[in-house]
């Protein structure tokens, strides 16, 4: 059982927080990706878990046990980093053997695991290679077997596709999501790669500034921010956020964006006169080339072909946003066109936090 619990974990480097007191459980098995920008805090965290960095203050527990201050190879973990770092005079062999050894394992067994995670990785052939004779992602794969073989509990890794090129990175992507469900080992994976966490995480933790601003299964990531910096951060094109004001109208409420009145749930009702902002992904937006009720009118700035659709960045008043169009769509610069949101994927922020609102009971709230 291999349950990992960070409780208000610290790190201070100076005045930094580069960890602001980050609480987290995952679970057993579980495949947990650390994702945020460059400087989030999410290599502190991983190397606080490794026993790599003493925190500052707050816990960390493998399974029961309290292994905050236990050196690191008390703590029954394997890592594979960024840097490859496979040993350049070692063969392939030797390379995956090396912690084997290390433990003085017999040498019976240390063939037959260094030839089972050989071959789950698909580099049995090259056992008697340097890593100079391979290529990188076959050594991107050795350094993946040299920690699997270790059949540690826990699996922590650092950005280890970020040295491959961008093909090499895609099907490795899918190798690795393969392999550790294979291993059923529990993985805390850290990528500034959004794509890579949608793709292979079982839950994501979106850190920022040190702290963790969201948990959630990736679609939910996805769909639902939690505020404007998540859904902002994941997702190619980002979430578009447009900033408009609740008013009465009639019977309900209503969105004024840029002067066009937009039907508004029931639940905004309380919040006539206040600023709000919507949060729409580019393909729930339907494109028209025809005005229709609460279609929003618009001007095309850029048209981008990209294959299987059109990426389309729209002007809307003094504000922009970007739609999806299938391919035939006849859309040219500065063409008039009218934008229909789908408000049941739509999400609603309060422009000045930049939290989601809540919906309790039907009514919309600020996030205290
Ligand atoms: P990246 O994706 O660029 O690797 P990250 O999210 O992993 O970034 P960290 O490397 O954890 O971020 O760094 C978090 C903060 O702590 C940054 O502001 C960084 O400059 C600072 N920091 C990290 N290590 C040290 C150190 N050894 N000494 C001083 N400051 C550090």
């Amino acid at each position: 059982m291999a349950e990992i619990r960070l409780e208000k974990v610290l790190k201070l480097f100076g005045k930094v927080r580069a960890v602001d007191g980050v609480s987290l459980t995952i679970k057993d098995h579980e495949f947990m990706v650390l994702l945020g920008p460059s400087g989030c805090g999410k290599t502190t965290l991983l190397r606080c878990l490794a026993g790599l960095e003493l925190p500052d203050a707050g816990k960390i527990y493998i399974g029961d046990r309290d292994v905050t201050d236990w050196e690191p190879r008390r703590r029954n973990l394997a890592m594979v980093f960024q840097s490859y770092a496979v040993f350049p005079h070692l063969t392939v062999f030797d390379n995956i053997a090396f912690g084997l050894k290390m433990q003085k394992r017999p040498k019976s067994e240390i063939e037959t695991r260094v030839k089972q995670a050989a071959t789950m990785l698909e580099v049995e052939p090259y056992l008697e290679r340097h890593p100079a004779q391979l290529s990188g992602g076959q050594r991107q794969r050795v350094a993946v077997a040299r920690a699997l073989v270790m059949n540690a509990q826990v699996l922590l890794m650092d950005e280890p596709l970020s040295n491959l090129d961008a093909l090499l990175r895609i099907q490795m992507r899918a190798e690795l999501k393969r392999l550790l469900q294979e291993v059923q080992a529990t993985t805390v994976y850290v990528t500034h790669d959004q794509v890579e966490a949608l793709s292979m995480g079982d839950r994501i933790a979106v850190m920022r500034s040190g702290r963790i601003v969201q948990v959630d299964e990736p679609m939910k990531v996805y769909s639902e921010p939690e505020d404007i910096f998540v859904g902002g951060f994941i997702g190619n094109p980002p979430m578009n956020f447009l900033k408009g004001k609740v008013e009465q109208n009639g019977a309900g409420p209503v969105i004024n964006i840029e002067g066009q009145h937009l039907p508004a749930p029931p639940a905004l009702s309380h919040m006539v006169g206040q600023p709000v902002t919507l949060g729409i992904r580019a393909e729930n937006v339907q494109t028209l080339n025809t005005p229709q009720d609460g279609a929003i009118p618009a001007r095309v700035l850029v048209v981008e072909p990209l294959g299987s659709h059109l990426l389309l960045t729209m002007q809307v008043g003094d504000q922009s946003l970007k739609v999806t169009t299938p391919t035939d769509f006849p859309a040219q610069t500065d063409d008039r066109l009218w934008l229909q949101p789908d408000y049941g994927k739509a999400r609603w922020l309060d422009p000045e936090s930049g939290s989601a609102l809540l919906m309790d009971g039907g009514e919309a709230r600020r996030a205290s």
